[in-house]
């Protein structure tokens, strides 16, 4: 009669206990290198300024429909297309290319087809999980991903590639996973998340 091999029987149960281990050590790691990191509080608001040239005014504005926070700026003079595009603060670029599709509105061609999305666009990481997004930029960002900028660094020009009824600049703040009421200056916009439609106007401090 034959009742199997304990030798065989006994190491596969130590290899059934060193494959326990293993898993155990490497679910211990994923939570410190990945859950840890997400729980960990958000740093201070940097001072963020208006994402366009020292000294000018411009106006901010949503309206139905537009995310909540989210903000559409317009120069007050002159033609918002090919207007410089300013980092609002100092960071690193996390996304400098095409989200969704650009479609074909220029400035020779202003009512050609919409795209859809973003257009051109950048993403800055600020540190302590801040960041800032910037929408239907007129051509490829002059940024490239990983690099460094200063505030005032010019990131792009404004357009109306992506899904943009006019030339203007779509413009985000967020902490974390949300978006949050953008702060210019040290001070709140008051672009909310009210999905009613108004409009403001600020001067940019963007002076480096
Ligand atoms: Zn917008």
């Amino acid at each position: 009669m034959t009742t199997g091999d304990p030798t065989r029987r006994r190491l596969s149960g130590r290899t059934a206990r060193v494959v326990l281990v293993l898993t155990a050590v490497a679910a211990i790691l994923a939570v410190a290198l990945v859950v840890v990191p997400m729980l960990r509080p958000a740093g201070p608001r940097p001072l963020f300024q208006l994402p366009v040239a020292c000294g000018e005014t411009w106006q901010l504005g949503t309206y139905p429909g537009h995310d909540d926070y989210d903000v559409d700026l317009f120069p007050t003079e002159g033609e918002a297309w090919g207007q410089p595009v300013l980092a609002s603060y100092a960071g690193t670029i996390t996304e400098a290319g095409i989200n969704g599709s650009l479609g074909g509105r220029t400035p020779d061609n202003p009512d050609g087809p919409r795209g859809r999305g973003g257009g051109y666009w950048v993403k800055i990481d600020h540190g302590g999980k801040w960041e800032t997004q910037y929408l239907h930029l007129l051509e490829p960002p002059s940024v490239e991903v990983g690099q460094r900028v200063a505030q005032g660094d010019r990131i792009g020009r404004v357009g109306s590639t992506g899904n943009s009824g006019a030339p203007h600049l779509h413009y985000e703040q967020r902490r974390g996973w949300e978006k949050v009421e953008t702060h210019f200056d040290g001070t709140p916009s008051g672009i909310t998340s009210d999905d009613a439609e108004y409009t403001v106007r600020r001067t940019s401090n963007n002076c480096g």
